[in-house]
């Protein structure tokens, strides 16, 4: 089981894990008031590095605008806390987790409470399963459609939008698939619980657009930068489930699943029933950024200590 790490920053100091609580009372855990980002750090030949840190961030603060939440502390702050938890930890290869909400102050809906802040970080290996970066997954379509977009904005990653994810999550594992792909609410292709995707048809990537009802990963932002300087054609259009059937490759990205390849939807076989040709580019160019293979090109991996 997880190990905790012990220590993580909470509003501006570095505390125990244990110490770092929030009241039952606050706002977001009875509505799901809150955002957050989840960022990796790698050893690098050149040492630890957190990848695109400030983006992240950004997208925290972005997330925090939608709604109305004002987080008391600068970007350049939380990027701080975020290199402070992982040195602190003496981690290296980690999972940054970076949080903000509405904490106690009010109960009504529109309660203007304090925003809290913590920036925890731990361990974590292929967030899909052992192995699965290499054989790839058994993916489902889930029975679970994603928000309307009109209903809650995708494009805010907020504790609340993963009440969906959760339920297609749960859904696939009990069914012993290794993840569900849901489809929006125009019924064509949206992303995973919590990962973009990409299809492969004759060497080129096809990926949901951002009206697709998902969140605008980094990863896939990455991935589709990756491909068109190494000269793969990259697509950003509506599908339909069907095109998932036809493809000759398909992968998951995300912080948490890097580029997991998936080998099978609904019980049909993709392509060779192992990553492909377009899955393993993709996947030597993304982990080369760690190892230094594939050179740094736009400043993403920020170095924890910084000199
Ligand atoms: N979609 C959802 C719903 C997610 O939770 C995530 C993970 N943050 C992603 C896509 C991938 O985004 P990123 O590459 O920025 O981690």
């Amino acid at each position: 089981d997880m190990q905790y790490p012990e220590w993580i920053w909470q509003n501006g100091t570095i505390k125990p894990w244990a110490e770092a609580t929030t009241h039952v009372m606050s706002h977001a855990l009875h509505y799901g008031s809150s955002v957050f980002e989840g960022i990796r750090s790698y050893d690098t030949p050149r040492g630890p590095a957190i990848f695109r840190l400030s983006d992240h961030n950004r997208r925290l603060f972005a997330s925090a605008r939608i709604y109305d939440m004002e987080i008391p502390y600068s970007l350049e702050q939380i990027n701080a806390a975020c290199r402070e938890v992982l040195k602190k930890n003496a981690l290296g290869k980690a999972y940054l987790r970076p949080v903000a909400w509405r904490g106690l102050g009010g109960f009504g809906l529109s309660a203007e409470t304090p925003i809290d802040v913590a920036v925890a970080a731990w361990q974590m290996g292929a967030y899909l399963g052992d192995g699965v970066l290499e054989q790839g997954i058994d993916a489902c379509v889930s029975s679970w459609q994603r928000m309307a977009p009109n209903t809650i904005p995708t494009g805010a990653k907020a504790g609340g939008n993963y009440l969906s994810g959760q339920l297609i999550a749960r859904e696939a594992r009990r069914l012993g698939f290794g993840e569900g792909i849901a489809l929006a609410s125009t019924g064509l292709l949206s992303e995973g619980a919590g990962e973009n995707i990409f299809l492969v048809f004759d060497g080129t990537l096809h990926t949901t657009p951002v009206s697709a009802a998902l969140l605008n990963g980094i990863t896939r932002n990455s991935l589709i930068t990756l491909a068109r300087d190494a000269g793969i054609e990259v697509v950003e259009r509506d599908m339909p489930r069907e095109y998932l059937y036809l493809c000759d490759e398909l992968f998951m990205c995300g912080t948490a699943a890097e580029v997991t390849p998936i080998r099978s939807v609904d019980g049909r076989q993709i392509g060779a029933g192992k990553a492909g040709p377009v899955t393993r580019k993709m996947q030597e160019m993304f982990f080369g950024l760690f190892d230094g293979s594939t050179p740094d090109k736009y400043g993403w991996l920020e170095p924890v200590d910084r000199t």
